[in-house]
C-alpha cells in the first residue's frame, strides 16, 4: 500500500473506463527509506507519500509494463496504479507535463489578477547590523507617496482577485504611522472590490510589543518574520540596536506575546560563524520561552548580494555548502520537537522578479523588482506616481530570465520547485552555474527523510 501523506488516500476503482494509457511522471523521485518503506515524492504536484518495499516492486512491473505499451495490470497493479496517479506520480501518456509548466509560468507571469507590493515605509532601523547593505538612512514615507500607492491599487482593484501587502525597511515598525494609514485604506478596498488581501511584515522583533501586535492584528497583519542571529550571546554581537546594546532579551520577550495573537516565523540568517552547538542554544533558548510549538524556525543564507556588503563574503557559504550544514541544522529542529515547515513545494514563479504586478516600494516611491535593490536608486525601475514603464531596463534585468528557455533547467526534475532559482544571482553575481540552483538541488534526499519523519512525529502526537 501507498500510504499519502499530503493527499487523500483512496480513490475508488473504474475498471469499465476506456484504456488511457500512462507513464511515469517526469519529476518523481523515489528513495529508500528505513523499516522497508520508499519516500516517494512528486515536485508538479508537491506530494509526498511512503510507499512500502512491496509497492515499490509492484511500481517496478508497472513502470516495465508502462514502457512496453501493456495495459494488463492485475488487481494490485490497478490499486496502486489509481493512487499513484492521485499523486500525479504517474499521469497520462498524452498529457506534456513540460508544456503545462511552461504555460502556467508564463500565465503566472503575466497574472495582472493579483498585486504584489513589498513596502517600505522606511529606510531608517534601529539595529545596526554588521552585514546589512542598506545605508543608514533617515525619514519615512511622505503622504504623497502613500496616496500614489492606494490610487495604483485602487486604478487596478476591478480587475484584481488578490492583493498582498508585505511591510519591509529598515525596520517597518519605526513608521507604525504610515502603516496604519495605508492598511486602513488597503482594508477598504480589499472590503469594497472584494479582493482576497493578506498581508505580512519582517520586523527584527525588537518594537513588536503588546501594543505594536495589537494594532498589526487590527489592521489585518496577521504574518512577521523576525531574524535572531543565533542564540543571545551571538545575537546580541550581530545583530546590536544603534546605541550599542544587545536586542534578543526584548526580541523574546516580545515573541511570547506576538506568538499567540499572529503566525511567527524565526529566520535565522546562517554564515560560516554558526556551529551545532550555537543553533541547539538558540534552540534551547526558545523552548526555555515556551515558543517551541508557538514558532515556525527556518535558516537562510547569508549572501553577499550586492557591492555595498562584498566585505562579508569570506564568511559566507556558498548554495552547496549551506546545504548541507541546512541539513544539520534541520535534524536539530526535527531531534528538539520544533515543527518543519520548510517543504519542495511547487511554485509558478520563483518571487517578484518574475511577476509583472509586483513592486517593492521604498520611502520615496521608487519601485523596485527584488529585496536585494531596496533604496538603491540606479536600481529602481520608476517612481509609483508615474505609469509603469514595462521596458525599464531595470524591469528587464531580472524578468527577462526564463526558466523554460533555459538548457539545463528545461532537464532538471526540480524544475517545478525551483523554478530556475534566484535571477538576481544570475544576473548579479558571477558565481558558478550549479551554484545558481535552490537549495533542494542539492539537500533534496536527506530533507525528504526530515520532513516524512516530522509528519510520522506530528501523527504520533495527535494520537496521544
Ligand atoms: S531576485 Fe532573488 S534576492 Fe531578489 S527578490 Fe527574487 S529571490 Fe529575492
Ligand atoms: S536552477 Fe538548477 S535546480 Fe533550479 S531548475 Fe535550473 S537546473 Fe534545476
Amino acid at each position: 500500500m501507498i500510504s499519502s501523506m499530503e493527499r487523500g488516500n483512496s480513490l475508488h476503482q473504474n475498471t469499465k473506463r476506456p484504456i488511457i494509457m500512462h507513464k511515469l511522471s517526469k519529476y518523481n523521485q523515489f528513495q529508500p527509506w528505513f523499516d522497508g518503506y520508499y519516500i516517494a515524492y512528486n515536485a508538479r504536484s508537491g506530494a509526498v507519500a511512503l510507499m512500502t518495499t512491496d509497492n515499490y516492486s509492484l511500481l517496478s512491473g508497472i513502470a516495465r509494463k508502462l514502457q512496453s505499451g501493456d495495459a494488463n495490470f492485475d488487481t494490485e497493479e490497478q490499486k496502486l496504479l489509481t493512487q499513484l496517479k492521485y499523486g500525479s506520480f504517474i499521469v497520462d501518456d498524452e498529457f506534456d507535463e513540460f508544456e503545462t509548466l511552461k504555460f502556467t509560468h508564463q500565465l503566472g507571469r503575466f497574472d495582472s489578477t493579483s498585486l504584489g507590493l513589498t513596502i517600505a515605509p522606511t529606510m531608517a532601523c534601529n539595529m545596526a547590523c554588521h552585514y546589512c547593505f542598506e545605508e543608514n538612512k533617515k525619514g519615512k514615507m511622505s503622504s504623497a507617496v502613500i496616496e500614489a500607492i492606494i490610487s495604483f491599487i485602487e486604478k487596478q482593484a476591478r480587475q484584481l482577485k488578490k492583493l498582498e501587502i508585505g511591510w519591509y525597511g529598515g525596520e517597518p515598525l519605526l513608521a507604525m504611522d504610515v502603516i496604519e494609514d495605508l492598511m486602513l485604506s488597503v482594508n477598504d478596498l480589499a472590503q469594497e472590490y472584494k479582493l482576497e488581501c493578506g498581508s505580512s511584515m519582517i520586523t527584527n522583533g525588537y518594537l513588536l510589543n503588546r501594543e505594536n501586535v495589537d494594532r498589526l492584528r487590527e489592521l489585518k497583519i496577521s504574518n512577521a518574520q523576525v531574524t535572531l542571529d543565533g542564540p543571545a550571546r551571538l545575537h546580541d554581537r550581530k545583530r546590536p540596536l544603534k546605541n550599542g546594546r544587545g536586542s534578543f532579551q526584548t526580541i523574546l520577550e516580545n515573541l511570547k506575546y506576538a506568538s499567540a495573537k499572529i503566525g511567527i516565523g524565526i529566520r535565522v540568517n546562517v554564515d560560516k560563524s554558526f556551529t551545532k552547538e550555537t543553533i541547539q542554544e538558540l534552540l534551547g533558548e526558545l523552548a526555555e520561552a515556551g515558543l517551541r510549538e508557538r514558532v515556525g524556525v527556518y535558516f537562510g543564507q547569508l549572501e553577499p548580494a550586492t557591492t555595498a556588503c562584498a566585505n562579508i563574503s569570506e564568511s559566507c557559504y556558498d548554495t552547496a555548502g549551506f546545504s548541507q550544514v541546512e541539513i544539520e541544522y534541520y535534524r536539530l529542529l526535527l531531534e528538539n520537537g520544533f515543527r518543519i515547515d520548510k517543504l519542495p513545494a511547487p511554485a509558478v514563479t520563483f518571487c517578484m522578479a518574475q511577476n509583472i504586478n509586483a513592486f517593492l516600494i521604498d520611502p520615496e516611491g521608487e519601485l523596485y523588482r527584488c529585496f536585494n535593490y531596496a533604496g538603491d536608486k540606479k536600481m529602481s525601475m520608476g517612481n509609483i506616481r508615474n505609469e509603469i514603464n514595462y521596458q525599464h531596463k531595470n524591469f528587464i534585468h531580472l524578468f527577462r530570465f526564463d526558466p523554460y528557455a533555459d538548457a539545463a533547467c528545461r532537464e532538471c526534475n526540480l524544475l517545478p520547485v525551483c523554478v530556475g532559482g534566484c535571477p538576481s544571482r544570475r544576473a548579479d553575481r558571477d558565481i558558478p552555474r550549479e551554484l545558481l540552483c535552490d537549495n533542494w538541488k542539492h539537500n533534496l534526499a536527506p530533507m525528504l527523510e526530515i520532513i516524512a519523519l516530522s509528519r510520522q512525529q506530528a501523527a504520533a502526537a495527535k494520537k496521544e
